[in-house]
């Protein structure tokens, strides 16, 4: 079954004032309970300190947690206004890619978090509505705690450039990043990943399916342990921070290339949310639940 890590501050750990779409992970949660998708949803634990630092600098994760960075750092960051629970949803979102990742490994299947896919936080700062980096925290953490997971390839299809992820990542052979996102959007300053295919703005799903199979089948060699998919849904065409016009369907389609992957190789495989921000905000949260839907279908075949 597809265990889904969730937990309710991921909504109200982001104050009511903030112009962050905060309600998409209840609107969610609230269709898959709705619709009865099959889906195991866990809750996830407090990241630990230790896992933080696996990431990110002892200096940078300490300020954060006691509340001591500068106006400046936080700006850079966003979400604001801060309320009390900024700290402990941070912890829990980090907990639940955490969660996910061991739940994929140790049953050999997929496993998500309803949120995380944080690729814009640096070694030593945030930026971009992303505080820990959850994907470089999980690929260090499975490769530490797991004999069986020596390569770990990260898939980043959110609309924005994993950066972050990229210049933590940099110096990790081990690690394969491969970022596929529009060329011409946020972060302003593009990382270097391992694989980057930049698209052009108004792509439409054709093109964008063909490059992403092209590029997605050269990534044979090394032979790769495990699977952490940043699975945006920025890339609509109805998102108003993206710059392609990819469909619903199109999306759906995205997805299934990237299933398709890890159940040919037989790889565990974990979805982090990342990106979606339609105006209305339930294009998003539609793109989120057929991504969901398509996860728990597959957990069901390969059981
Ligand atoms: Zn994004």
């Amino acid at each position: 079954m597809f265990e889904l890590f969730y937990h309710p501050i991921y909504t109200y750990g982001i104050d009511k004032n903030s112009t962050f779409p905060r309600d998409r992970y209840k609107m969610i949660k609230n269709y898959l309970d709705e619709q009865k998708i099959i889906i195991n949803f866990q809750k996830p634990n407090l990241a630990k300190f230790e896992d933080i630092i696996l990431g990110h600098q002892e200096k940078y994760v300490t300020s954060f947690i006691h509340g001591l960075l500068t106006e400046k750092e936080k700006r850079r960051i966003g979400l604001q206004p801060w309320n009390e629970h900024i700290v402990n949803r941070t912890r829990y979102i980090l907990g639940g890619s955490i969660g996910a990742m061991k739940s994929a490994i140790e049953r050999n299947n997929i496993a998500g978090n309803m949120a995380g896919g944080t690729h814009h936080a640096h070694f030593s700062y945030g930026s971009g509505y992303c505080i820990f980096n959850d994907l470089a925290i999980c690929a260090f953490k499975s490769i530490k705690d797991y004999k069986n997971i020596n390569k770990v390839l990260i898939i980043d299809l959110d609309v924005h450039q994993g950066d972050g992820t990229a210049s933590i990542l940099k110096n990790h052979r081990n690690i394969f990043t491969f970022s596929m996102h529009c060329e011409n959007n946020f972060p302003l300053k593009k990382m270097k990943s391992d694989l980057d295919v930049p698209l052009t703005k108004g792509m439409k799903d054709n093109q964008y399916l063909d490059i992403l199979q092209k590029n997605i089948k050269t990534l044979k060699k090394p032979k790769f342990d495990l699977v952490l998919f940043q699975a945006g849904v920025d890339i609509l065409n109805k998102d108003s921070l993206g710059y392609l016009e990819i469909s619903r369907e199109g999306i759906k389609n995205r997805n299934e290339i990237v299933l398709e992957f890890a159940r040919e190789r037989d790889l565990p495989l974990v979805v982090f949310m990342g990106g979606g921000y339609s105006k209305p905000i339930q294009h998003s949260v539609d793109a989120f639940v057929d991504l969901f839907i398509q996860c728990s279908n597959y957990a069901n075949i390969i059981n």
